[in-house]
């Protein structure tokens, strides 16, 4: 099965519009890369929200996202990532009132999706910082080292 065809006029229509960033096909999975000064969207196979995972990777893209130090840097990311991504859309949304061609295209924005999306890096970042001998919360230092404040005495 391949992708939606009003999935694919929409990556269209963002190339148009964003000829700063590089659209590629070829990957399984959604992702965004600066590779060699220049920003680049690979596009996933087929999937429901197709449309709206190109507008998140753009959404990286636009922000000049180029690498994150710790996990909360990561949730943080994902999240401005989102908000951008909602900033094209509704600008669209807006746009498509009186343009039925792009109406048309026009992927309805899920925000249960993107919270669900959300949730995995929320659920991972606390699975990650949770300490294993006591169970507490820990805090990760710029090296990416997690410490716990329990167990760690810097006395
Ligand atoms: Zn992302
Ligand atoms: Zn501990």
């Amino acid at each position: 099965m391949g992708v939606e065809t009003t999935d694919r006029e929409f990556v269209e229509r963002l190339e148009r519009d964003f000829p700063e960033v590089e659209f590629r096909w070829d990957r399984p999975k959604f992702s965004y890369q600066m590779q060699n000064g220049k920003k680049v969207v690979f596009l996933g196979g087929p999937q429901p929200n197709f449309s709206l995972l190109a507008l998140h990777e753009l959404g990286h893209a636009l922000c000049g996202h180029e690498s994150y130090d710790t996990h909360i840097a990561r949730l943080k990311i994902e999240s401005e990532a989102w908000e951008r991504a909602n900033t094209v859309f509704l600008n669209y949304q807006k746009q498509a009132q009186d343009n039925p061609d792009l109406a048309r295209i026009l992927p309805e924005w899920d925000e249960d999706f993107v919270q669900e999306k959300l949730d995995t890096y929320r659920e991972w970042l606390h699975q990650k910082s949770k300490c294993k001998k006591c169970g507490l919360t820990m805090y990760q230092t710029k090296d990416g080292k997690y410490h716990c404040p329990r167990c760690e005495s810097f006395l």
